[in-house]
């Protein structure tokens, strides 16, 4: 298999390795981010999607604890109510960030968990435990499914177990066997799955439309589109042919530099959406009527992401721009959209217009928020006596600035 490096990037999968490497960058934040891949078979999205494994950095949990315990704020049903001394006691060790694969020949214990039995079998000490399935081993880290339409078609019980793993941030597992307690612990992981909306059962948002909108993302993967990309694909491919497909030492330091880089990103990148541009999505939803509030959640997530990772302090519309289409592709038909993007993009220029002119940076008309009334004005003068800016004397204007 090709290494994450060797992998070409073209105008069919970039925004993937963007998605991937946000989604990565929240789940080591704690916060997970789900993203879902369409496309048709051959775009690669599997292979990239699996290659991230080659750049996950490394996390810090309790010993041995098959729930993946962060040290300093263990939840799972063992260690949950343990002092920091008893923790220390257990010690702690570091493992790869997880990344899980959930495969459609999976049965529900092996997802959500089951009776151990190796503990029940015990021969000197038998006891009745529970053994934590992918789901819950996922703390932290990554789940992949693979033609995750299949899925939500063939196994309903699985697609609850999601549902309920994705329903809020962090989200939750149940772990239930007969004779035992049911176990409810905290999941925190990010969803990653694939599928191709032109084969048998069809588009999941078909399928199972409430599974579809939990992802934050859906991302169409398409294949490389210029002659030109084509060329460097199997320019990439033809060292790849005669060598043994090892990675190489340069590529080995590549690849711990990425993690290193992304590792790095997630512990100082710590922004909030400034206060414009949560109106400007307040109003896209109010004016495009979107179902689900979840997208603007998804949006707002998104954006501070992908700023994070182009390594900015402030949050830009471009963002959003770049994000929008992501969020709501599964969320909106294909006509709203486009009205949307249109739009967006139309009041952008304008911006960019007006930037030429002066530093002031005015929302977009559409999507005006509202204003407060302009401080010279207010209260002490009603509005009828009102003097326009330039007709005040200079000493007015003066006092007023040192005032504020
Ligand atoms: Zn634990």
């Amino acid at each position: 298999m090709k290494n994450f490096l060797q992998l070409t990037r073209h105008t069919g999968n970039t925004s993937l390795f963007l998605a991937a490497e946000m989604s990565l960058i929240s789940i080591l934040q704690g916060l997970p981010f789900h993203i879902h891949a369409e496309g048709l078979r051959g775009t690669g999205k599997t292979t990239i999607m699996r290659s991230v494994k080659q750049i996950l950095p490394k996390i810090s949990r309790i010993k041995g604890c098959l729930y993946n315990c962060d040290p300093e704020k263990p939840h799972c049903p063992q260690h949950a109510m343990l002092s920091p001394e008893e923790i220390a006691l257990i010690g702690t060790e570091e493992i790869p960030t997880p990344f899980l694969e959930i495969s459609h020949s999976a049965k529900i214990g092996t997802v959500a968990g089951t009776i151990d039995l190796s503990k029940l079998t015990n021969p000197t000490h038998p006891e009745a435990a529970l053994l934590p399935g992918i789901i819950p081993q996922a703390h932290r880290g990554i789940i992949f499914v693979d033609e995750i339409n299949r899925l939500a078609d063939t196994s309903p019980e699985i697609t609850d177990v999601l549902l309920d793993a994705m329903g809020t941030k962090p989200g939750r597992v149940q772990i239930e066997e007969t004779g035992l307690p049911l176990v409810e612990v905290p999941v925190s992981a990010s969803v990653w799955a694939a599928s191709n909306p032109d084969e048998e059962p069809g588009p999941l948002a078909e399928i199972r439309r409430q599974l579809s909108d939990r992802f934050d993302l859906v991302i169409p993967t398409g294949r490389p589109s210029t002659p030109e990309e084509v060329v460097e694909i199997l320019a990439m491919d033809e060292p790849l042919r005669r060598n043994d497909r090892d990675i190489s030492p340069e590529e080995r330091k590549r690849l711990e530099q990425l993690k290193t880089n992304i590792e790095d990103i997630a512990l100082h990148c710590d922004l909030e959406m400034p206060d414009y541009l949560t109106n400007f999505l307040a109003n896209l939803y109010i004016n495009y009527n979107i179902e689900s509030l979840r997208a603007l959640e998804a949006i707002r997530q998104a954006a501070i992401l992908h700023t994070c990772l182009r390594k900015r302090t402030q949050v830009m519309i471009s963002d959003i721009i770049t994000v929008l289409p992501l969020a709501l592709y599964h969320r909106v038909i294909p006509a709203t959209l486009t009205e949307i993007m249109n739009t967006v993009n139309n009041n952008r220029m304008i911006e960019n217009e007006k930037k030429k002119e002066g530093p002031a940076f005015n929302l977009p008309r559409l999507f005006q928020q509202k204003q407060g009334a302009p401080q010279q004005f207010t209260e002490n003068t009603p509005p009828e006596r009102a003097q326009s800016l330039r007709d005040l004397p200079e000493s007015a204007l003066i006092k007023k600035e040192t005032k504020n």
